[in-house]
């Protein structure tokens, strides 16, 4: 991997600037050493340095000079690779903006490092930088600006986040955040280097709004890379109108390249973070916590995805009430946690019951709604005391005793669904709601439609 990645860095080289656009082989090594809790295995640094070390050989001609940088080299990984092992929020795994910033301190570290080592060993070679400070500065921002670029997106594909069949929806206003950013990349090729870094942060930040983290770490790669390439065509102008040199140049751009991709890449964190609480949320509020069936807020949120469904809005709405029987009775002779109990086993048995799709809700203390499309009346009223029956003769054991459970339904139809399936559910409520009541009144335990 060492060998290949560093070929990768060597090809992507500017010869005529002496400078790689693209040095991925220092962190890629440092983040698979981490994922493979390989950190404290000296083996693995000195297969990473032969690696690269024999790639730069092969390329440059065997010479003292591949050794020495290969060196600075190693130190990146194995500060980047032991701070990973060592930092306990990003073994866990997670990704949230705390992870991220200690990413960024290991990244820093890493690079500075390995810059105190690679600044003064370049100056002792033949390809010596201007001055000692020019060397550091180089080395430093290469390394810093590709680990940035690199590790978060690393981290996720090894850490097993990313997740290619889940895709978001394809549909074309899906794809019109990455559109933009191709669109401001296309632009800035016109333009100069530092407006680059400008003119893509809109369309990045909105990347980073609407798509999964990995993605955004995916795409502020690719796009970190694309300005510095854009950037290594527009230097050479630069140093005729500042009159700085070339790889000085290129290392200011550099930083100012990593530090446009940390706004958007953190964004995409928070939003993640965000949607996630969003999530929990709104099952925290759709359910209800005893029987897991849906809450009133639940059971209105479901009808209205119905809603969009034409099977669902052209056919018939069907819908029982259950009321459990003298179930303060159950409360007050064996408890509340009996019936609470008795709570979950209706839910269970009504589960089990009614086929899919259905929607079953817990509407009130002990009464439950089961909301199902498309039944003939007969059949619906069959199945519905086939619910009545299941929980009637399935006594349920608490504390070695049998406790028998009777439930009352009061059954309602609408010929058709509708646009609106939550008004046509209210409304043919009373009717159910009057069911039951006449259920109630004629003895309890039975089915009235
Ligand atoms: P009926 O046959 O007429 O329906 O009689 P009932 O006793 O079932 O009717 P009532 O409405 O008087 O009693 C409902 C009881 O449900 C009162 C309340 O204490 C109890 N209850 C409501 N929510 C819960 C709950 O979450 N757990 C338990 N254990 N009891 C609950
Ligand atoms: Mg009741
Ligand atoms: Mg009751």
């Amino acid at each position: 991997m060492a060998f290949v990645l560093g070929l990768l860095g060597t090809y992507t080289h500017i010869s005529a600037l002496s400078l790689s656009v693209f040095w991925p082989a220092n962190v890629t090594c440092a983040a698979l050493i981490h994922r493979y809790g390989l950190a404290r295995k000296p083996a693995s640094y000195i297969i990473a340095y032969a690696g690269l070390a024999l790639q730069d050989c092969t390329h440059w001609g065997w010479s003292l000079p591949p050794f020495l940088f290969n060196a600075a080299d190693l130190v990146f990984v194995l500060v980047l690779a032991l701070w990973l092992s060592r930092s306990r929020i990003i073994r866990q795994g997670q990704n949230d903006v705390a992870a991220f910033f200690h990413l960024i301190l290991a990244c820093l570290a890493a690079s500075a490092a390995c810059a105190a080592v690679g600044g003064p060993m370049q100056q002792a070679t033949p390809y010596a930088y201007a001055s000692l400070t020019q060397a550091v500065f180089g080395w430093f921002t290469e390394q810093f600006y590709t680990s940035i670029l690199c590790l978060p997106f690393l981290l996720s594909l090894f850490g097993g986040k990313v997740h290619i069949e889940h895709p978001i929806s394809l549909t074309w206003r899906s794809t019109l955040p990455l559109l933009s950013l191709l669109v401001s990349i296309g632009l800035s090729l016109s333009i100069g280097p530092f407006l680059i870094l400008m003119l893509v942060l809109p369309a990045l930040t909105w990347c980073a709004i609407s798509y999964p983290v990995w993605l955004v770490q995916l795409i502020t790669l690719g796009t970190g890379c694309v300005q510095l390439i854009i950037a290594s065509i527009h230097v050479p102008g630069l140093v005729d109108m500042w009159g700085r040199s070339v790889p000085y140049m290129l290392s200011v751009l550099r930083l100012g390249i990593a530090a446009a991709i940390f706004g958007p890449l953190l964004i995409a964190i928070n939003m993640s973070t965000i949607r996630r609480l969003n999530l929990k949320l709104r099952q925290q509020a759709s359910y209800d916590f005893l029987t897991s069936t849906l809450s009133r807020f639940g059971l209105a949120d479901a009808l209205s995805r119905y809603t969009t469904l034409r099977e669902y809005r052209d056919t018939r709405m069907n819908i029982m009430l259950i009321d459990v029987d003298h179930f303060k009775r159950i409360n007050d002779s064996l408890g509340h946690a009996c019936g609470d109990l008795v709570l979950k086993h209706i839910a269970a048995v009504v589960h089990d019951t009614v086929p899919e799709p259905r929607l079953i809700s817990r509407i009130g203390g002990e009464e439950f709604m089961v909301v199902c499309f498309g039944y003939e009346p007969p059949v619906f009223y069959a199945l519905a005391d086939t619910v009545r029956r299941a929980i009637a003769d399935t006594p349920l054991k608490h504390e070695r005793r049998d406790v028998l459970v009777t439930i009352s339904i009061g059954i309602a139809y609408s010929e058709q669904a509708g646009i609106n399936l939550e008004k046509t559910l209210w409304s043919l409520f009373p009717h159910a709601d009057h069911n039951l009541y006449t259920a109630k009144r004629e003895g309890r335990n039975r089915t009235v439609q």
